[in-house]
């Protein structure tokens, strides 16, 4: 692949890359951020297909494997996936979370060991920060890894950490100092999984799956050449993956929004008057929520404002969409996934009232939250 290819060029190569592979049952259909164990197989497939054929990393160097071209190709690829509704990456936590860290703050060894795999799928990343007390405040963990000599032995425990039973790898925050204040003395570590002493527990949730899981750290030891970036540095290393989580999927989500409302439009006949209020009114929010990605889409200001519309709209269709299907809707239908999947958004990345709290703290100027704690 040329380095400088053209975006529409590239838009065209993309499109026809991904029709093939649907045509060839190679793709795997579009499911978020979180791969659900359901679509493992087809998405590890989908993954080592594209590294195979080239069309994976699209924005990382071709020396980890990457095609080597510009951020606005990646938004092109992630477009031209929303466009034929099949799955851009293996998951969130490595193919974003993970692999941009690495790129940012990983030394130049830990680029070799970790990129190329990871875009090849034989490592499946997970994300290890919240933890029992430590959610919303992410800075209360109390997940230790205290340093002796080449090595961090590590005990606690995280919870809610994504796709944890397949990982081999996690992004991990804990602390190193406890005599800092609470933001710092944490550092950030590529953890591998399959060290002795972590025991991986599986949840069980409403929708049946097991997305999430605990995690448990009994005296682990973590060799010191998994730290990524500087000891007791690591709230910043882990602020820019947030933001990286936070900032969505742009004006590919804009897209697969489009086409969740039309859909919703157009399933929509004979609705009594309060329904099809309701219906309008989901309308209307989906297209400000267009209209205000697509003005001010990749801006990090907006990234809370986006987060919150976006997770409350979807709530609110999941809700009004079951209510049109009626009693089928408790049956076994999409409709009932996303009516038991959708309070989860609300929480994911970021709980609606904490981007509430940023609305109005940073965008707004109000008054900054007590902080009990501090
Ligand atoms: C589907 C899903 C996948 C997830 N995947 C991962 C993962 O892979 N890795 C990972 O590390 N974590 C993951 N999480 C965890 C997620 O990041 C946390 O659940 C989230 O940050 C909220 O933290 P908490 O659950 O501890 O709730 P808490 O922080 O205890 O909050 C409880 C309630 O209090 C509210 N609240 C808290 N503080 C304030 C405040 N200051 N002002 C107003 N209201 C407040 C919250 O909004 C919430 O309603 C996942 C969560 C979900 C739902």
């Amino acid at each position: 692949m040329a380095e400088v290819i053209a975006l529409n060029e590239f838009r065209v190569q993309a499109a026809e890359f991904i029709r093939d592979a649907i045509d060839s049952g190679d793709a795997c259909p579009a499911y978020g951020a979180i791969l659900p164990p359901s679509l493992y197989e087809r998405a590890m497939h989908w993954q080592r297909f594209c590294f195979e054929k080239n069309w994976a990393g699209v924005h990382w160097p071709i020396q980890y494997g990457g095609m080597g071209l510009n951020p606005p190709h990646n938004v092109v690829w992630h477009e031209e996936c929303a466009v034929a509704e099949v799955a851009p990456y293996l998951n969130l936590q490595g193919l974003v979370l993970a692999g941009e860290a690495i790129l940012r703050s990983g030394t130049e060894e830990q680029k070799e060991r970790f990129l190329r795999p990871t875009l090849r799928n034989e490592i499946l990343w997970c994300q290890l920060f919240s933890e029992p007390g430590a959610g919303s405040d992410l800075a209360g963990l109390q997940t230790s890894a205290v340093s002796d000599g080449d090595q961090f032995i590590l005990n606690g425990q995280k919870v809610w950490s994504s796709n944890a039973q397949f990982a081999q790898f996690g992004i991990l925050m804990a602390r190193t100092d406890n005599n800092q204040p609470k933001h710092k003395g944490i550092s950030f570590f590529l953890l591998d999984m399959t060290l002795e002493g972590i025991e991986v527990r599986p949840i069980k949730q409403m929708t049946g799956d097991s997305e999430f899981c605990e995690v448990f750290f009994d005296d682990v030891s973590i060799p010191a050449d998994c730290l990524l970036g500087e000891v007791n540095q690591g709230w910043g290393v882990a602020m820019a993956v947030l933001e990286d989580e936070r900032g969505g999927a742009g004006s590919a989500g804009v897209i697969s929004l489009r086409k969740r409302l039309e859909l919703m439009a157009n399933n929509a006949t004979a609705l009594d008057t309060v329904k099809a209020e309701r219906l309008t009114r989901i309308l209307n929010r989906g297209k400000a929520l267009q209209s205000l990605m697509e003005r001010r889409g990749g801006d990090p200001l907006i990234a809370p404002v986006a987060k919150l519309m976006n997770s409350e709209l979807g709530y609110d269709e999941a809700q009004l969409n079951s209510s049109l299907q009626g009693a089928d809707a408790m049956l076994n239908s999409t409709s009932t996934e996303n009516l038991l999947y959708s309070p989860g958004m609300r929480i994911a990345g970021g709980s609606s009232e904490i981007q509430r709290n940023i609305i109005g703290e940073r965008i707004l100027g109000l008054p900054r939250e007590p902080q009990p704690s501090e």
